[in-house]
C-alpha cells in the first residue's frame, strides 16, 4: 500500500467528492472556491518544536496537491492556549519554510473562534449539543458504561442560555463543558457524545484574552477542514477512530465534507519523536533545548547539518502506507541520504581529534613541501588544496601505539606508514615527558621505501594548525525501539562526546556556520553555530553528522 508520489496516492485515497455524501449544492459552492483544485493542509499544534514526523506529513500534504496543480495551508492548529505559545509558532513557520515549502496560506484554527463559536449555538438550537455539568471522571465513567448524562435532555433555551454564561466567564474551569449530542451507547467510544468547549481562564497567544471557553480538536479540525475546502483531510493513523465524529458533526451542521484518509506516523529507530517526550528531555537538560543536534527535531537535523534536500528525499523513500503507527523505519535509512548527499557535496580535510605530535628530524631534506591533495578525491577535476608540511605534524591517538599489535595499521615503532598524499615516516624515538607520557614522536622521512604500507594518516601540519572543538554525536537512547513508559531508562549515557583539542586546518579559518566537510578516514561534519563564540574560547566547533560508512556494531 506504499507509495511515495502524490499522483499515485491520490488514486488509492480517491478524489470523488461525492463518494463524502456532500450534496451537489455543497459542491457547487466548494468548486466556486477552489476551482476544483486539490486543497490540503498541514495542521501543527504550536505546542512544541517541529520534528521528521511532521516533515512527513508536509511531504505528503504540500506533494500531494502540488503534484496535482492545487495547493496547501499552514494551519496552526491552536485551541489548547494552555500549551502552546509564540516560540513554537515562529519555529514552526521557519521549519515549514526551511524545508522549502510555501503555504497557499497562513490560517489559525483561532481565527475562526466567532465562527466556531456561532457554529456551536446553531448546534445547540439543532439539538445537537448540551451543557455538561459532570465533572471529568463522571463524564469518563459514564462513557465506559454507555449511560445518558443527566444533563443530556436539558432544553434548547437553556443550552443556549448556559452556553452563553460559559462565553461571559460565569462559570469555573471544569465546572461545565458543552458536549455533541451523538449517541452513548455508540461501539465507538468517540462517538459518545465527544466534549466541543471547555472552559480556560487562560489568554491565548494569537486570540489575546477574548476568550474563555475553547472549542476541543474534535469539534474545531472538520469545521475548519470544511470552512478552508480542503479536499483531502490526512492525518495519521491515531485519528481513524475520530473520522465518525468529523463527519457526524459536519452533517449536523451542513457543512461541506472533504475526503479524510490516515496514513502510519512515522517512528525512527534510536530516537523518540513524540512532543511530550521531546519537551521532557529539554526540560530535564538531558538535550541543550529543542534544537539540540542528537534529536530528531527540524532544527536539531539543521544543526547536525542536515539540508533540507537530505530530509525530503529520505520521506519520498518512505513514502506512505497504512501499515500501522507501530511501525519503525530504521535511522540509518536516514543516514544513508546524509551520506550520498556529504560524500557529493562535503569538501575533503583532514581533522585530528585527539593530537600526538610528530617531530620531522630531517624535515630540512625534504624538498616537496606544497602538498597538493584533492577536494574530492573521486573528482580530481573539482579541485584540490595544499596541506604544507611542518616539522611538527599532528596525527591522531588512534594511529599511534607504542608497542607492535597484529592488525594495527598505525605508526609503531616497527611500522612505516605514510602521511596521506605526503612523506612516509618512520619512527626513530619516543620522548616522554616527567610522567612518562608520550610527549613528542621523533620520526624520520624516508623517500627510498619500496614495500606495501598499510597506513595512511590523515594528520595536520602544527604550524598551520588551529584548535577546534569537536561533538562527536551518537543515537540518544541504546535501544532500537524505545516504547516503553521508562523510556528515559534507555538513554545513551555516550550520546556526545567532545573533543576539546581537536586540531584542525587553518584554511578552514573563514568557514561559516553550516559549511560542511568530509574530514577523511573519520566522519563527515558540519560547522556549529557556537563557533568562535566565548563559550568555546573563539574556536570553530564541529559537529558530526555522520559517520563515513554505517556502523555495522548495531
Ligand atoms: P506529537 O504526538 O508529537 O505531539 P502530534 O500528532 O500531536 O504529534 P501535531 O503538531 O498536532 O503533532 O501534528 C501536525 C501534523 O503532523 C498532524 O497531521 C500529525 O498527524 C502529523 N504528525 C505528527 N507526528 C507525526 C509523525 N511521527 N509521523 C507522521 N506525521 C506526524
Ligand atoms: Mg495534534
Ligand atoms: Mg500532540
Amino acid at each position: 500500500q506504499a507509495a511515495s508520489t502524490g499522483k499515485s496516492i491520490l488514486e488509492l485515497v480517491g478524489r470523488d467528492l461525492k463518494s463524502t455524501q456532500n450534496s451537489e449544492e455543497l459542491l457547487k459552492k466548494h468548486r466556486e472556491a477552489t476551482g476544483g483544485r486539490i486543497v490540503t493542509r498541514f495542521p501543527p499544534e504550536p505546542n512544541g518544536y517541529l520534528h521528521i514526523g511532521h516533515a512527513k506529513a508536509m511531504r505528503f500534504n504540500f506533494t500531494v496537491a502540488a503534484e496535482n496543480g492545487g495547493y496547501t495551508y499552514l494551519r496552526f492548529d491552536d485551541t489548547n492556549p494552555v500549551k502552546e505559545n509564540q516560540e513554537f509558532i515562529d519555529n514552526i513557520k521557519y521549519c515549514v519554510e526551511w524545508l522549502g515549502y510555501t503555504p497557499h496560506d497562513i490560517t489559525y484554527a483561532s481565527n475562526y473562534f466567532e465562527e466556531l463559536y456561532q457554529l456551536a449555538r446553531e448546534l445547540i438550537k439543532r439539538d445537537k449539543a448540551y451543557v455538561e455539568h459532570c465533572s471529568k471522571a463522571q463524564i469518563n465513567e459514564m462513557r465506559q458504561k454507555k449511560q445518558d448524562s443527566p444533563y443530556r435532555n436539558r432544553t434548547v433555551e437553556e443550552n443556549l442560555k448556559l452556553f452563553e454564561h460559559m462565553r461571559q466567564g460565569r462559570f469555573i474551569e471544569n465546572e461545565c463543558c458543552l458536549r455533541m449530542k451523538i449517541d452513548m451507547t455508540h461501539e465507538n467510544p468517540n462517538m459518545r457524545d465527544p466534549v466541543a468547549y471547555r472552559i480556560r481562564y487562560v489568554p491565548h497567544p494569537h486570540a489575546g484574552s477574548d476568550w474563555c471557553i475553547y472549542p476541543t480538536y474534535d469539534y474545531t479540525h472538520c469545521i475548519n477542514d470544511s470552512l478552508e475546502n480542503i479536499t483531502h483531510s490526512l492525518c495519521t493513523l491515531e485519528f481513524e477512530n475520530r473520522r465518525e465524529s468529523y463527519y457526524w458533526l459536519l452533517e449536523a451542521l451542513d457543512l461541506y465534507r472533504p475526503i479524510v484518509w490516515e496514513y502510519s506516523r512515522l517512528n525512527l529507530t534510536y530516537t523518540v519523536l513524540s512532543k511530550r517526550k521531546l519537551e521532557k528531555l529539554v526540560k530535564d537538560k538531558v538535550v541543550d533545548g529543542w534544537e539540540d543536534p542528537r534529536l530528531l527535531t527540524i532544527l536539531g537535523l539543521k544543526r547536525r547539518g542536515y539540508t533540507p534536500s537530505m530530509i525530503n528525499e529520505f520521506c519520498n523513500e518512505i513514502g506512505v502506507s497504512r501499515n500501522g503507527n507501530d511501525n519503525f523505519t530504521q535511522v540509518s535509512l536516514l543516514e544513508y541520504f546524509a551520506r550520498v548527499e556529504l560524500d557529493r557535496e562535503a569538501p575533503r580535510t583532514f581533522g585530528v581529534l585527539d593530537p600526538v605530535l610528530l617531530e620531522i628530524v630531517n624535515y630540512d631534506e625534504i624538498q616537496q613541501k606544497d602538498i597538493e591533495a584533492p577536494l574530492f578525491p573521486t573528482d580530481k577535476s573539482r579541485g584540490s588544496q595544499i596541506y604544507k608540511l611542518s616539522k611538527h605534524v599532528y596525527i591522531d591517538r588512534d594511529d599511534f601505539s607504542e608497542t607492535h599489535v597484529k592488525g594495527f595499521f598505525g605508526l609503531t615503532p616497527e611500522q612505516l606508514v605514510c602521511l596521506k598524499y605526503g612523506p612516509i615516516v618512520k619512527l626513530v624515538e619516543i620522548v616522554r615527558n616527567a610522567n612518562g607520557e608520550v610527549q613528542l614522536v621523533k620520526v624520520q622521512a624516508i623517500h627510498d621505501h619500496k614495500e606495501k604500507l598499510k597506513g595512511y594518516l590523515h594528520w595536520v601540519s602544527q604550524e598551520h594548525s588551529m584548535d577546534a572543538v569537536v561533538n562527536l554525536y551518537s543515537y540518544l537512547f541504546i535501544k532500537e525501539r524505545v516504547v516503553e513508559d521508562d523510556w528515559e531508562k534507555y538513554l545513551n549515557p555516550d550520546s556526545l562526546v567532545v573533543k576539546n583539542n581537536a586540531k584542525v586546518w587553518k584554511n578552514l579559518e573563514n568557514s561559516q556556520v553550516h559549511d560542511r566537510f568530509q574530514f577523511e578516514r573519520l566522519a563527515y561534519f558540519v560547522i556549529d553555530k557556537e563557533s568562535r563564540t566565548d563559550k568555546h574560547n573563539g574556536k570553530l566547533v564541529f559537529n558530526r553528522v555522520v559517520e563515513l560508512k554505517e556502523s555495522k556494531e548495531k
